[in-house]
């Protein structure tokens, strides 16, 4: 008999390719990111002081607060508090966490968090007004208790030594960029989809990540150790010494295999008949720009610049700050364009973090160009710095989540008082930059050909086209089966769009993972693009195809996808043609 734990293995979606090996360490993002930490048993002693220490200091803000509210608002109000103080006062309560930390050797927080779910399940099964009272009281008291406790910072990866896997219910992406610096080799997630923007994270951090793995915090015990496969969409917990050995092998193969496809990056991507093809990167952190030169990439077709709250959060980028990275990217890439997105803040990228807003449904809500023009103060500091940084190279200027015409006047408003400003201020603005916007939302597309009369170039983001056309999340694993890239409503948009471009003589390209897709090039080729944007390591795989293909051929195929009723009708033609193509050459 060995002592070899049984070995294991969960499948799920693998959404960002590539091999990681570590231990790993779980992380309740929904409850405010809460790591559940080993703590060795010497440690737990410390564990139990640190949570008596915090419940001290919970009870005595809120012994003030009900004082003042009392005072203030009356003893209606003040029984809220009450209630609140006799909770940190339930020996039951604070007994189970105790017990949590103690048995399963983990740290206060973690406690917390684990025990106030299993109250709350239990609470939600009596379904009753008073429970639901008191239910309501434990959330806030549990809040409460985390906040004393971690006083606000989250734990670091970097005292691990050894690399960490890390499983999660939900990871904002601000978070997985913020652990993907750190020691951590991959992602194991239970929801999320291939466009979630933590996924887009992950394949820009080269880290593995398999998402959709259902329950997957429930089977993983903290400081297991576990291989992510990215490629098969598949978690293997406990892996016998042989196993991992042979996924490291693998990991190695892939990295070199990724070097070797930088070869092609001085060769043209032409058709075979002589059609030449734009093939620039999307990146979202700055030090991706040596990757996108290293892979061949022709400029940058997306820089997400959202991501510089990360480096930041809870600050905001200052002025000087921005002219610093901006100038920097146009430098190194010159005379190849970049194009800076300004940000596309809202949804579930920071901005309840950062900006404090809070809606029932943000993705419907003040998201991209809407927080833009809503927060006017703040972000006139990046129009300033794209302004003052433009000289550095060629500078192309990118709106996203445009929805209406108004909205690009309004920014063209706000460019000309950033303008006059710095002018008044001694600084010489750029003039010589295009200005695009990203065309995501379908109400854009369908009005590309008045867009087009305002703007310098499209750029298509199927992410959120098909998010918002087919009325799916793409965060939700439920409903991920809808997300269809080929279905023909998202190829009647992009036809639109790129209709429109061609008659107004403005450019177009294609910066969401769709363009990734070597499988697709043909067909988005064929609906009219001549420029597709993708993550730097997809650029060879994308160039091998379309030397491959006939443009006059794709174009008529194309055409034919466009009449057809459904995504599987489209594939299927696609995959025909492909299958005829390869037995042709
Ligand atoms: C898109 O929506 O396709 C896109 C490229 O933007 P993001 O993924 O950042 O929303
Ligand atoms: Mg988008």
């Amino acid at each position: 008999m060995t002592d070899q734990p049984e070995t294991r293995v969960v499948t799920g979606l693998g959404v960002a390719d590539g091999i990681g090996v570590g231990r790993a360490v779980c992380v309740a993002g929904r409850a405010a990111d809460v790591f559940r930490l080993p703590i060795d048993a010497s440690g737990i002693e410390r564990e139990i002081e640190r949570l008596r220490d915090a419940v001290e200091r919970a009870q005595e803000e809120l012994d003030t607060t009900r004082e003042r509210a009392g005072r203030e608002l009356g003893p209606e109000l003040a029984a809220i508090f009450e209630a609140h103080t006799l909770m940190l006062d339930d020996r039951a309560f604070l007994g189970r966490i105790e017990q949590c930390i103690r048995e399963e050797h983990v740290n206060a927080e973690w406690a917390v968090h684990k025990t106030t779910e299993e109250l709350e399940r239990r609470f939600e099964a009596l379904d009753s007004p008073d429970h639901k009272a008191r239910l309501e009281d434990l959330l806030d008291v549990a809040q409460y208790l985390l906040r004393f406790l971690s006083g606000g910072q989250r734990p670091s990866l970097g005292d691990f030594d050894e690399d960490v896997v890390v499983v999660a219910d939900d990871l904002t992406p601000s978070e997985a960029v913020r652990l993907g610096r750190e020691r951590v080799a991959g992602f194991a997630i239970e929801n999320g989809g291939p466009t979630s923007h933590t996924t887009i994270i992950a394949r820009s951090l080269h880290l593995p990540l398999v998402a959709g793995l259902e329950s997957v915090m429930d089977v993983v015990s903290s400081e297991e150790r576990i291989i992510v496969d990215g490629g098969e969409g598949k978690v293997i917990l406990n892996p016998t010494p042989e196993l991992v050995e042979e996924y490291k092998r693998r990991h190695r193969e892939q990295e070199d295999e990724a070097r070797r496809k930088t070869r092609s990056r001085t060769q043209k991507a032409v058709t075979l008949d002589g059609v030449e093809i734009q093939l620039l990167a999307n990146i979202d952190l700055p030090e991706e720009i040596h990757e996108a030169v290293d892979f061949g990439a022709e400029g940058i077709g997306l820089y997400r610049s959202e991501f510089l709250y990360i480096e930041k959060s809870p600050a905001l980028p200052n002025e000087e700050e921005h002219v610093e990275i901006y100038g920097r990217l146009l430098k190194t890439i010159s005379p190849r364009p970049v194009t800076i997105r300004t940000f596309d803040l809202g949804g579930r990228k920071l901005a309840q973090e950062v900006l404090d807003t809070r809606e029932a449904n943000p993705v419907l809500g003040l998201r991209g160009i809407r927080l833009t023009l809503a927060r006017r103060d703040i972000f006139k500091i990046q129009i300033r710095a794209l302004l003052r940084a433009g000289f550095e190279g060629k500078l192309k200027i990118m709106i996203p989540m445009v929805s209406a015409l108004e909205e690009v006047l309004q920014f063209k408003a706000l460019v000309a008082e950033a303008r006059a400003e710095l002018t008044r201020e001694g600084f010489e603005p750029c003039c010589d930059y295009q200005l695009g916007v990203m065309v995501e939302v379908p109400s854009a597309a369908l009005v590309a050909d008045a867009l087009a009369k305002e703007v310098d170039f499209f750029s298509i983001g199927t992410n959120d086209l098909i998010q918002y056309a087919m009325a799916v999340d793409r965060n939700n694993e439920h409903v991920s089966y809808l997300y269809r890239p080929l279905h023909p409503a998202i190829l009647r948009l992009i036809r639109q769009t790129t209709a429109s471009a061609a008659r107004a003589g403005i450019d177009v390209s294609i910066c969401g993972e769709m363009a990734a897709e070597p499988r697709y090039a043909p067909l988005l080729i064929g609906l009219g693009l001549r420029s597709l944007s993708a993550s730097p390591r997809a650029i060879p795989e994308l160039k091998k195809r379309i030397r491959e293909l006939a443009v006059e051929e794709w174009r008529q195929l194309a055409y034919r996808c466009l009449d057809l009723s459904t995504a599987d009708e489209v594939e299927d033609l696609l995959e025909r043609n492909q299958i005829t193509e390869e037995m042709a050459s």
